[in-house]
């Protein structure tokens, strides 16, 4: 059932289109964290170092079709240029940057490479049709090549022409980054060594409700934090003062409570505030204690020590979503204990997937403590939502 990968391609002297995550933060011209880049330079030296001809396509940043005005400046602002000089310095090939998304500038670039070379193009969303995965671009893409590799893992939960339409017309394959998000969150999702924790917090119910529902079926216990946790103390019938509250989902809370039962695990004590921003009294309450015009920010020492005790012992932790509002470090502690005692465990695979989730491990110091964090934001909670990454179903079986 496994995917193929790079390795089961034969690649010399072939051109092959790489499908790379390159939306890298830019201020001013200038990448602010090269992260991503290197985290493809894996398949793109495996690839040279082969004998292909190497094609990179990815998206930069967003650009509004809709508004010619807005379109111009989203060109301008998500230009692909800074990206190849980075590259060129990272890697031995040599890199042609070529300004546009098709025609005979990109045509001859092409044609003139030998083994070896690599071509980056620009910005896939400089096209219209990309995100629509619209069939004549997609063709035309994938005309440019003999075969097409999947590393983009931030992109494969969007169905687009450079994700999906291109694999449609080539032999295709994984790269290194996707094999092994697949393999861990495989490892960690659809055929984990029990028992399976998973800790679900960030901000809303609304945003989680699938991966909930998902992960009551399959793991042994289920643990939620951060600002959705007070849709469910409403739902027990607590006041939640001026928490952030989904009123449209407690009824939810409320059926997911009673499928759960103990397996569900609520928070027993909260950090709340007076004010979000300006917070002048902080003072940690039971979570059935929450004073009126008070703000429920992070998960209490109580609830450490209790999710700590439901995490001993397992062999599979998997967790998305913040316990509190970490961004402030007053708000941060019970994030960071979370991180500390998923680092602990012992003979556990721990797996982070979610955005925000991978930013507050890193953030916290802990980017070398986990067994995976996820580099797709959503493609990692789709994942754990258990649907299927149209970016990924795409790629030809081993
Ligand atoms: P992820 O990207 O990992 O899936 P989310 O996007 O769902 O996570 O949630 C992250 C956000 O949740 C963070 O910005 C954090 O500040 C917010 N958050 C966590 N706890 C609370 C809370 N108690 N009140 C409001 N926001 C919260
Ligand atoms: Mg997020």
């Amino acid at each position: 059932m496994a995917k193929k990968t790079v390795k089961d391609l034969d690649v010399k002297g072939k051109r092959v289109l790489v499908r790379v995550d390159f939306n890298v933060p830019i201020k001013e011209g200038v990448i602010t964290d090269d992260n991503r880049i290197q985290a493809a330079l894996p398949t793109i030296n495996y690839l040279t170092e082969n004998g292909a001809k190497v094609i990179l396509l990815s998206h930069l940043g967003k650009i509004d079709h809709k508004d010619p005005e807005k379109c111009e400046a989203g060109k301008k602002k998500n230009n692909m240029a800074p990206v190849a000089a980075r590259l060129q310095e990272l890697v031995s090939s040599k890199v042609t940057f070529v300004p546009v998304t098709r025609g005979e500038e990109l045509e001859k670039a092409v044609a003139e490479m030998n083994e070896g070379d690599i071509v980056l193009m620009q910005n896939t969303r400089y096209e219209k049709g990309e995100s629509k995965n619209d069939p004549e671009l997609a063709a035309y893409w994938a005309g440019l090549g003999d075969l097409f590799v999947s590393d983009a893992f931030g992109s494969v939960h969007r169905a687009h022409a450079s994700t999906v339409g291109i694999a449609t017309h080539l032999p295709s394959a994984c790269g290194f980054l996707v094999q092994k998000e697949l393999e861990n969150l495989g490892a960690a999702i659809d055929n984990p060594n029990r028992p399976l924790v998973a800790i679900l917090g960030g901000a809303k119910v609304s945003d989680k409700i699938a991966v909930i529902d998902n992960l009551l079926n399959i793991a042994d216990k289920v643990i939620i934090g951060g600002g959705m946790a007070y849709t469910f103390f409403k739902a027990k019938g607590y006041n939640v003062g001026t928490s952030l509250l989904e009123e449209d989902k407690v009824e939810m809370a409320k059926e997911f409570m009673e499928r759960g039962k103990d397996k569900l695990v609520l928070p027993i004590d909260t950090v709340v505030a007076n004010d979000f921003s300006n917070p002048t009294d902080i003072k940690t309450v039971d979570s059935d204690k929450i004073p009126d015009g008070y703000m429920g920010l992070d998960i209490g020492e109580k609830t450490v020590e209790l999710f700590a005790k439901e995490l001993q012992g397992c062999k599979t932790a998997v967790w998305n979503g913040p316990m509190g509002v970490f961004e402030d470090p007053r708000f941060a502690k019970g994030t960071e204990a979370v991180c500390k005692i998923l680092s602990e465990l012992p003979d556990a695979m721990t797996v982070i997937g979610g955005g925000d989730s991978a930013s507050a491990a890193k953030k916290l110091g802990y980017k070398d403590k986990f067994t995976h964090i996820s580099t797709g934001g959503g493609a990692s909670l789709e994942y754990m939502e258990g649907k299927e990454l149209p970016g990924i179903a795409i790629i030809e079986e081993k």
